[in-house]
This record gives structure tokens, sequence and C-alpha cells, in this order.
């Protein structure tokens, strides 16, 4: 279901004012969350098992060493690292990578072909981590549960249902495709700038980043797959904007 632009935002305010709100420091400002991170890591958990189940995986130690130790420093710096995390590389061409609720990241074969440093590399895994810290995939499916039960709510009142009941019910049910929801475009902005943070953070150079950035777009679009293919690489803007993050953070 497609909202008229003007009507989301107010769809959201009120279900803010009903209680779904929280405020996202790492963000500074707040969001709509109506699944919890607990629903979200059970997610991630069954994501990752799907992934190994369906897909090959790299048994050669220096790539698996490479991710695992550029990985950690990353998801260290992006204060995730309270519990154990696993890497993985995908034997696929397509220059791709994940990070998942609940402490998984997955880089594939052809990303590691693409990168030029390990920086870029960071600068991956950072934008990818960005999207955990900022909980965008638990924003998206709030946001898209909540547009359907506010529109479904003069329904809902006619046959005596709570709205509580019908957010949490939703809720609960969203969060199964979740993480498979693509994110928007100011989404994909934050995450660039958690994501060049983090990098700093952990002692790598976030102006690779951009570079890396200008490799995928100089990448055929259709090439790359998952979050990095839904980032819409010919998008200059996006590029542009990192640009102007790093030169008012001084990098
Ligand atoms: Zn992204």
């Amino acid at each position: 279901m497609t909202l008229p632009r003007l009507i989301l935002p107010l769809l959201i305010a009120a279900a803010c004012a009903l209680g779904g709100c929280a405020y996202n420091p790492d963000l500074g400002r707040d969001q709509l969350l109506i699944v919890n991170d607990n629903n979200l890591a059970r997610d991630g958990e069954k994501a990752w098992a799907d992934a190994l189940r369906t897909s090959h995986v790299s048994k050669e130690p220096r790539k698996n060493a490479r991710v695992q130790a550029v990985g950690q420093r990353v998801i260290v710096a992006a204060g995730l690292a309270g519990r154990p995390w696993e890497y993985a590389v995908f034997l696929e061409e397509a220059p791709n990578a994940f990070v998942l609720p609940g402490g998984y990241v997955g880089v594939t074969v052809g990303l590691l072909s693409l990168v030029e440093n390990d920086d870029q590399l960071a600068a991956v895994i950072g934008h990818e981590a960005g999207h955990v810290v900022a909980r965008h995939a638990a924003e998206r499916v709030s946001q898209e549960t909540t547009s359907k039960v506010l529109l479904g709510i003069a329904k809902a009142a006619a046959g005596g249902t709570e709205f509580g009941k019908l957010l949490k019910d939703h809720g609960e049910d969203a969060t199964r495709y979740g993480l498979l929801l693509p994110f928007s475009r100011k989404q994909e902005l934050e995450a660039d700038k958690l994501g060049v943070d983090f990098m700093q953070r952990a002692g790598y150079r976030p102006r690779e980043a951009v570079k890396l950035w200008r490799n995928m777009q100089a990448l055929d679009g259709g090439k790359s797959g998952g979050d990095l293919g839904s980032t819409h690489p010919s998008d200059a803007v996006r590029i542009q904007e990192l640009e102007r993050y790093l030169a008012s953070k001084g990098w």
C-alpha cells in the first residue's frame, strides 16, 4: 500500500502520540518503533541460518580472517560488541554485504574483489552496521505496519478491536519480513554518516568511503545485490552529502 507523502507523517505522529516512539541518540531524532530488539535479533538469527543453508561460503582462511578482523573493529567502534559476532564470506560475485541484528556479518567474495583496501571494506561494514545501530529495519516495518493499521482503524472501531492490540499483533507479524524491506533514502544517508563515524573511530580512513561509493557507482547498477544494490548507485547526491559531512568533521 502506498500512502501520499503528506499523510504518512501525520499517521506516524498519531502513532507516536500513542506511545510507539523512541528517541535514538545516534540519530538525534525520534523513531517510531513498535517492534522490539529481541524480535529483530531472533529474525536476524533466522535470516543468518537461511543464508548459510542456501548459499556457499568460502573456506579460504585469508578471506575469512580479513572479514573477521575488519568487521570486529567496526562492530566494536559501533558499540555493538556486547555479544559475540559471527562472520562469513559468501561465494557470490555480486558485491554485497549485510549486518544482521543479533550479531552476524556477511560479505561476498565479489565485494572483497571490489574494495581496494581494508578501509573500503570497513566503509561497507560500517554502513551496514549503521543500519543496525539506527534500528532502520524496525523503523521501516513499524511505519508500514502503522500505516496499514491506522488506515484500517475505522473498521477496527466498528468491530470493537482495541487499537493497542491491533498494533501489537501486526507488529509481531511484521518483523518476519522487516529485514527484507528496502531502506529509504533518508535512512541510507544516516547509515552513510554513521558508517564513516565508526570507521574513523576504528582507525580507518573515512575518505576511503567516498572512493568506495564512487567505485560502486561506476559499476553497472544491476550487478550488486541486497542493500548495496538498493542504494541508488547512480545517485551522486548521496556522495555529495557524504563529502559535505566529511568536510564538516575535518576528515
Ligand atoms: Zn544501506
